[in-house]
């Protein structure tokens, strides 16, 4: 195991140092084997007493000099230029076995100077679904933050009413967020912001260092790396639901697993958060949120563009006007790749044809592109996804055109490689909420990890059927109370 602690070499404003704070009573809840072994951890530390006291902040690692990180941030579009980890400790980085640098990270190990009014924890049920939506995250191929580890703290927290704490060990390619930017621009010290600039570059995105415009350069590689992931969560319908600022990482990396959810019926305006009032981070709005969060790192990034402000304006608006034709290119490629045809303006065209015909009749938004991979098998059928589209004369001329285009591009036509390249795109499952909420509801009230521990192991292939994966292939009932998450801060 390599360790290091890089990020404590820039300026002491950007961090504090602090211990974690120990817990009462604390067992395990999961420890993730594969990841430990990429990041070369002891395999004899996991589900040892000795692990456990590290991982629930008891004891503190030989490999560990815990710190919060400072970072601000615009919170559903206010400004809030103090925030950081209230209840998050960067207890190293690890070089894992590819060489890649990682932050280990406590979440919920207690106050930190910058907790505000928090208490630094967090409640169980989040820690139980940031475990398992990160983990299939990664599984379907999303860039996202690992879960290592989790906890139960034995002590409660108290929200709106108490709830058993846990911890999770995140892991990350690191936490520097957009308001990681804005923090430090509003320092007003230009060798700070260059100091953590050169930092993400070197870090990140090290094939800029001799870059003639290594600032310009970054803001365009930001802008590039979040138009690509944002883009993989529509195609798998994934909500996000808190797109703060300060949950918007610099790497391209999904973290922040608060009130995230998945579409089960497709309506593009569906918001899940019980906190997003306005709909400000509805599945449709992902995309435009993402621009506006990289204009507000553009902002945070003008001292360093040019000297004359009104010329690194203009440098950076030039690149925030690209986001909008890299997000279009990357939603073509994912979303023409779910249909099998060639990304290109005309099947993109076809593609929104479908995605209106699913919204008219609500259907669900995973088992469709499924469902339509089966109709291959048959395609004279009138069996299938036509009886359940509103309008099926409508879809049964989509899928005309569609056969069309497929055997316009494949000849001859091999209708099993077709499927399988649907179906390598197109999960079989997704963590739905409903199922979710389930395992939260087992392990926080009984603590009764079975349907944890299947899930865990059955997330690992979200694209093939295995004999144990099909029930989460399950949409809820139609007819159920509108889902909605609760950020459980
Ligand atoms: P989040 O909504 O989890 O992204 O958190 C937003 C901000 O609130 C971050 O600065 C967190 O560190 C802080 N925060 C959230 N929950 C707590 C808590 N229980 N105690 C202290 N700070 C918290
Ligand atoms: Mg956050």
């Amino acid at each position: 195991m390599q360790t290091e602690h890089s990020y404590s070499s820039l300026p002491a404003e950007f961090y504090q140092f602090c211990a974690a704070t120990p817990v009462a009573a604390p067992q395990w809840l999961a420890f993730n084997h594969a990841l430990a072994s990429e990041l070369g951890l002891d395999a004899a530390l996991c589900e040892t007493t000795a692990g456990l006291a590290i991982f629930s902040g008891n004891q503190q690692a030989t490999w560990s000099k815990p710190l919060a990180q400072a970072y601000s941030g615009h919170q559903f579009g206010q400004l809030s230029p103090r925030l950081g980890d209230g209840r998050a400790l960067l207890l190293a980085e690890m070089i894992d076995n590819k060489g890649q640098k990682r932050d280990i990270q406590l979440k919920g190990a207690g106050p930190t100077p910058y907790s505000r009014r928090g208490d630094g924890r967090s409640a169980l049920g989040p820690v139980v679904r940031e475990y398992l939506v990160s983990e299939a995250m990664f599984a379907l191929g999303v860039p996202t933050s690992r879960a290592l580890a989790a906890v139960f703290t034995g002590e409660p927290v108290y929200r709106d009413r108490p709830q058993p704490g846990g911890i999770l060990t995140r892991v990350a390619a690191s936490h520097i967020r957009i308001g990681t930017f804005q923090y430090v621009a509003m320092l007003q010290n230009k060798e700070a912001l260059q100091q953590l600039a050169d930092y993400v570059i070197k870090r990140h995105y090290p094939q800029l260092q001799h870059n003639t415009e290594p600032y310009l350069a970054l803001l365009r590689a930001v802008c590039q790396a979040q138009a690509s992931l944002v883009a993989h969560w529509m195609s798998i319908g994934f909500i996000h639901g808190v797109m703060n600022t300060d949950n918007m990482t610099v790497s391209g990396e999904t973290i922040d697993y608060g009130p995230c959810a998945f579409l089960d019926s497709y309506d593009p305006h569906t918001v899940f958060s019980s906190i997003d009032q306005q709909g400000r981070y509805a599945y449709k709005n992902q995309p435009a949120i993402a621009q506006w969060n990289l204009a507000r790192l553009a902002e945070a990034l003008l001292p360093l563009l040019h000297q004359d402000e009104q010329q690194a304006v203009a440098l950076a608006t030039a690149v925030l006007n690209e986001f909008p034709a890299m997000y279009q290119q990357q939603w073509q490629q994912r979303f023409c790749a779910k249909l099998a045809l060639t990304a290109n303006d005309k099947n993109a065209a076809l593609v929104q044809q479908l995605l209106d015909l699913m919204a008219a009749s609500q259907l669900d938004f995973t088992l469709t592109f499924r469902l339509l991979s089966e109709t291959l098998n048959d395609p004279l059928s009138t069996s299938g996804p036509a009886e359940f589209f509103a309008d099926s004369s409508a879809y049964q001329s989509w899928h005309q055109s569609w056969l069309q285009q497929l055997q316009q591009e494949n000849t001859p036509l091999n209708t099993a490689e077709i499927q399988a390249r649907m179906n390598s795109v197109n999960p079989l499952f997704i963590p739905r909420n409903h199922q979710i909420e389930q395992i939260i509801l087992d392990v926080t009230t009984q603590q009764d990890l079975t349907l944890f521990n299947q899930f865990a192991v059955d997330l690992k292939s979200p694209f093939y059927p295995t004999p144990d994966n099909a029930r989460w292939a399950e949409a809820p009932t139609p007819g159920g109370a509108p889902y909605r998450t609760f950020c459980g801060t």
